[in-house]
């Protein structure tokens, strides 16, 4: 996920400032590093460095970049950490051909080899570093137009990309293509824009043209020119004008990134799947030939690192435990050098985790960590990294991430039990579909509980306590699940063993006291049903997060969340969680309180 955006126009401007506030408006997509093309006097101009766009456009002098035509890129590091080096435009060895690039070349490994050999040298450690040199190669040593070349180009990359290129050999016009990504042109009298999102022009036009996927365009200052580059044919859209409000469209439509970032869900997932990361199988194999693995994290991505503790248990049989980063020192006289330790965190910069993992490693145990923000302090202190390619989480309370890293401990999981011999060919086969299918499965989780959950938060909010109770590796959900309220609606909300409930909490339970429980169709499913019962005996009023169909349970509350069958045993952390991040986001929305900065908290804690 990055932002990218283009502009060709009749006058020459200072058109550095123009890419720079357009980008500004993208800056939810990414903001590790910027980057900006531009020709002046039949030169590309290539200005770029690592930071974000306010410490970037400090450190150039973006007035000084002038002319007609430029592009610029806002980076979310995916291949090669945040650097200058790394920063996109990218170019070719004739420095001619630049480009920007949003998503991932899947097969850019292979694409590398061929241009090295072909004598092609290379900058960066990004995978989109590939295209500009594979365009010069069509270019210069076949002959062939820009336009082709770049067309060629797209039918041979995998893995999904929206690009824009400028070159002196064209200085009139940017070429664009896209495959999954977004684009979108915006049209102006004497300029073009096009861009990942409307926001980046939209103080300058409301009319924009969406691209397809398969689909290359021309843009010159006074049109543009969309066509498949599959078939060559020609498409004809006409431009439409968008009502949104310049805020209102940074978030998509939604009202809040929280929301955003919920709906998000069924794309990062299947980003994590999409991409091979050949890291998943180092890092089973030193969890299975080590003697104990302690796993580290703070806040939300502790309760995903109970799912993981559980499967190392469960498919190595070797002790496990997921500890609280802040407490280390609990277990500091156990690490040695046949421990792992698995540290799990979105911005990979949590204090807590990093004092922890320090220490952990002067000790002499291996580091295997799965977070998001490539680059990040923890993972540069790691053996291995998983990632979790989730994009930037703007939103306060974790959600996207959290399904995320619970992915990744499934990831691990899954490649233990194949190691150990729990887990056989079918069954990992059939497991392996499952994991394909989660992305659809989060969409209809999300499509079937959204509206019920705005429903229930009417009578949500206007509580001040409640219980969230679960069993075996959906106790984790109900943690997360009760987190999620605390946070952002201020609820008082305590998660609990749902067997250990009756050994005292149950005693603060009145008339319609709400209990959430999480309740799959799993080896657990029976003993929930009795403590449903104690807690009704006791007035509660249930909210019920079940299997579809399951009436057993459906009967016995005053509320229910479905989700579709087929997920309440392996993976069920992951659409579990799904209706009650949407229930304390309607919850908060109903208390007129704003999810997305809930009082006295910060998104990436840097402190001990
Ligand atoms: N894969 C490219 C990189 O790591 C583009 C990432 C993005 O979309 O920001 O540079």
């Amino acid at each position: 996920m990055c932002g990218i955006v283009g502009i060709v126009q009749q006058q020459e401007t200072k058109i550095g400032k123009t890419i720079i506030e357009a980008l500004t408006k993208l800056e939810y997509r990414g903001y590790d590093s910027v980057g900006i093309a531009s020709i002046f006097d039949n030169k590309v101009i290539i200005t770029k460095d690592q930071g974000k766009i306010s410490e970037v456009s400090e450190r150039i002098d973006v007035n000084s970049i002038k002319g007609k035509i430029a592009i610029g890129h806002t980076r979310w590091a995916t291949h090669g950490p945040p650097s200058k080096e790394n920063a996109h435009p990218h170019i070719d060895c004739s420095g001619e051909i630049s480009v920007i690039h949003n998503g991932i070349i899947e097969n850019f490994q292979a694409l590398k080899e061929e241009l090295l050999n072909q004598g092609h040298e290379f900058q960066s450690e990004t995978d989109t570093e590939v295209i500009p040199h594979m365009l010069e190669q069509l270019v210069k040593k076949e002959g062939i137009s820009l336009k082709d070349a770049i067309i060629q180009v797209s039918k041979r990359l995998e893995g999904t990309f929206a690009i824009c290129v400028v070159s002196s050999l064209e200085p009139d016009r940017i070429y664009c293509a896209k495959r999954d990504s977004p684009l979108v042109i915006g049209i102006n009298s004497d300029r073009m824009f096009c861009a990942s999102d409307i926001p980046a022009f939209l103080s300058k036009t409301r009319k924009v043209v969406l691209l397809h996927d398969d689909e290359f365009v021309t843009l010159t200052s006074d049109g543009y020119e969309i066509i498949n580059f599959n078939t060559l044919e020609k498409v004809v859209r006409k431009p439409h004008t968008v009502s949104w409000k310049p805020e209102m469209a940074q978030k998509a439509g939604f009202p809040h990134f929280m929301l955003k970032e919920i709906h998000e869900q069924p794309n990062s997932l299947a980003d994590y799947i999409r991409i091979q990361q050949p890291a998943l199988t180092r890092i089973a194999e030193k969890i299975y030939n080590s003697e104990k693995i302690f796993l580290l994290a703070a806040g939300t991505a502790h309760y995903s690192t109970l799912t993981g503790e559980s499967l190392i248990r469960k498919y190595v049989k070797k002790p496990s435990s997921a500890i609280i980063a802040s407490e280390y020192e609990s277990i500091k006289s156990l690490i040695d050098e046949d421990t792992v330790i698995l540290p799990v965190s979105q911005s990979g910069e949590t204090m807590d985790t990093i004092m922890a993992i320090k220490s952990a490693k002067e000790q002499g145990a291996s580091i295997l960590s799965a977070v998001n923000v490539i680059g990040s302090t923890i993972t540069r202190y790691s053996d291995e990294v998983l990632y979790l390619y989730a994009g930037p989480e703007i939103g306060v309370a974790a959600t996207k991430t959290y399904t995320a890293q619970t992915l990744a401990m499934w990831d691990i999981g899954l490649e233990l039990g194949k190691l150990s011999g729990e887990i056989d060919n079918s069954e990992y086969t059939a497991a392996r579909k499952l994991f394909q299918e989660i992305p659809t499965v989060v969409k209809q989780t999300i499509v079937r509980n959204e509206s019920r959950a705005n429903h229930i938060a009417s009578w949500f909010a206007k509580k001040n306590s409640s219980f969230y109770l679960g069993r075996g590796l959906n106790l984790q959900t109900a943690n997360e699940g009760a987190l999620k309220m605390k946070e952002i609606a201020y609820i008082h909300s305590e998660s609990y063993p749902a067997g250990e409930s009756k050994h005292g909490p149950i005693a603060l339970v009145e008339e319609d006291y709400p209990v959430v429980f999480v309740s799959p169709k799993d080896h657990t499913h029976s003993r929930i049903i009795s403590n449903i019962m104690e807690m009704k005996a006791r007035g509660a009023a249930i909210v019920a997060v079940i299997e579809e169909g399951d009436r057993e349970i459906e009967e016995m509350g005053k509320w229910k969340f479905e989700i579709p069958k087929g997920y309440s045993e392996m993976l069920s952390t992951i659409p579990y969680i799904v209706p009650l991040q949407l229930l304390a986001y309607y919850t908060a929305v109903r208390k007129n309180l704003s999810p997305d900065m809930p009082r006295n908290l910060a998104k990436a804690v840097s402190v001990l």
